[in-house]
């Protein structure tokens, strides 16, 4: 990608339940693979996510929590980037229609102002682009963002990704 070595980091402890995220892991891992790309998976710490994001529980989506949420796992992609020696790094989180790129590439920059590349994946059809991938090489598609206040907001119909 614009002349980088790339390396996958799946750091997801926010997702509900374990099944689906193994399901998501699974499908990470696959698309690396595809992409011959090395991989690392992050350790899956519910607790910890719960106790960042603890007081914004009923925060809409889009709202504080997924600013904090944002925040964990952007501040987790940064370390291992350190501990890996690897120069820069970015997040696929902006490729959703339903995640605003300028709060996340905010984020990522006050984290880690030089290490952080500010994309917005989902412009030019980026997501369009995911989904055709993902229906040509029988990849899950996710249903909901992936804590479990997501869930709730998908079983109720007002889903987000
Ligand atoms: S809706 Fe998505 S971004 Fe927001 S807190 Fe839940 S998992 Fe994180």
């Amino acid at each position: 990608m614009d002349g980088y070595e790339v390396t996958g980091f799946f750091y997801n402890p926010n997702i509900e339940p374990r099944e689906e995220y193994d399901r998501r892991q699974q499908v990470a891992a696959n698309v690396c693979r595809i992409h011959g790309v090395a991989f690392i998976e992050g350790t899956y710490d519910n607790g910890d996510w719960q106790r960042c994001i603890a007081g914004l529980e009923r925060e809409p989506e889009g709202g504080l929590r997924c600013h904090e949420c944002f925040r964990f796992r952007l501040a987790a992609a940064a370390g291992c980037a350190r501990d890996h020696g690897i120069s820069h790094f970015t997040t696929t989180l902006t490729i959703s229609p339903h995640k605003n790129a300028g709060v996340i590439n905010n984020i990522g920059k006050t984290i880690a102002p030089q290490a952080f590349l500010m994309y917005n994946l989902k412009k030019e059809d980026g997501f369009k682009k995911a989904n055709i991938f993902a229906r040509d090489h029988g990849l899950y598609r996710q249903h909901y963002c992936g804590c479990r206040y997501s869930m709730a907001n998908r079983e109720a119909g007002t889903k987000g990704r």
